[in-house]
């Protein structure tokens, strides 16, 4: 529950309201973290939000974290400026199945704000590109200066990253896709008995994206989403976070999507 010091090194724009700040440990003592880990994390001026860790899991002696601005706490987050010093709890939560699904094809659907967490999966698993089959980077924003990383794209195609990317409205110079994510599944010409999938983004393109694949074939099991809720320790205590008979920050954020079908149903939950 104590938080650590974390300064400010570096910080760039990706988007009109969308920051990536990197931080060193006031301690000197690297974060390790797993892919799809959060961390809780605060300005002096403003409280704790839980937000993904977006750096390279085998170079943790950089905390990286990508955040829209989206209210109090996320604003006074992205403005803040190297030198600055923001406080940090974690990393939390359960990750992606990176390791455990070595020799899959692997599609990963991220919508907006939803590839930063899934970008250290990405890094790991290009890292270790020989260890699994297609992966294949599905990506899709409201608008092209919305997307996110596009300087990396190109550069993970070159590492053996299959991207597509697609925007839900664009100006008549935009000559990429344009339809949400789930139009780009089928072109990707997917294998689905050889096929995992990890979603992040809101949560009806990750309702879209897996039935889509369901209907495709790929059981339940092998659907990974990463589900966001209204968190405040982080560590399973205070049950904000709380999704059927699970608590988001301790069992999740990522989840099967055959644990979680029997509550997603359920109106509200
Ligand atoms: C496990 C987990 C990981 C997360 N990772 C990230 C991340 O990597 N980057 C990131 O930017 N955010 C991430 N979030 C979301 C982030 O925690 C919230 O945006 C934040 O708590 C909002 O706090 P606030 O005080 O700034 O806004 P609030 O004052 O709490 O909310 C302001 C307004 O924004 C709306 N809002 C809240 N969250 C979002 C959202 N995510 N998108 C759009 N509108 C929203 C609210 O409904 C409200 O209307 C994550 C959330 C969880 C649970």
């Amino acid at each position: 529950m104590v938080p650590a010091p974390f300064t400010v090194v570096a910080k760039r724009q990706d988007s009109f309201d969308v920051w990536t700040l990197e931080l060193e440990p006031a301690s000197g003592e690297a974060l390790a973290f797993e892919p799809g880990q959060f961390t809780m994390l605060a300005t002096r001026s403003c409280g704790e939000v839980p937000i993904s860790i977006s750096g390279d899991p085998d170079r943790p002696e950089r905390l990286v974290h990508t955040v829209r601005a989206v209210g109090l706490a996320t604003e006074a987050i992205c403005a803040a400026e190297p030198g600055d010093v923001l406080s940090v709890r974690g990393p939390f939560g359960r990750p992606w199945p990176v390791r455990a699904v070595e020799g899959a094809d692997v599609v990963i659907a991220a919508g907006g704000i939803g590839l930063p967490p899934l970008r250290p999966a990405i890094l790991q698993m290009l890292a270790r590109r020989e260890r699994y089959g297609r992966i294949v980077l599905l990506h899709s924003s409201r608008t092209p200066d919305q997307l996110l990383f596009t300087d990396e794209l190109e550069q993970w195609s070159q590492q053996g990253l299959e991207v597509q990317v697609s925007v839900d409205s664009a100006s008549p110079e935009w000559l990429g896709h344009v339809g949400v994510v789930t139009r780009l599944i089928r072109p990707a010409k997917l294998d689905p008995g050889a096929l995992v999938a990890m979603s992040c983004g809101p949560e009806v393109m990750m309702r879209f994206v897996v039935a889509a694949l369901l209907g495709y074939g790929v059981p339940p099991e092998r659907l990974y989403v990463s589900m966001e809720r209204n968190m405040q320790c982080g560590i399973g205590h205070c049950g904000h976070c709380q999704l059927g008979p699970s608590l988001v920050c301790r069992d999740g954020p990522v989840y099967r999507w055959s644990e979680l079908a029997p509550w997603v149903a359920v109106r509200e939950m």
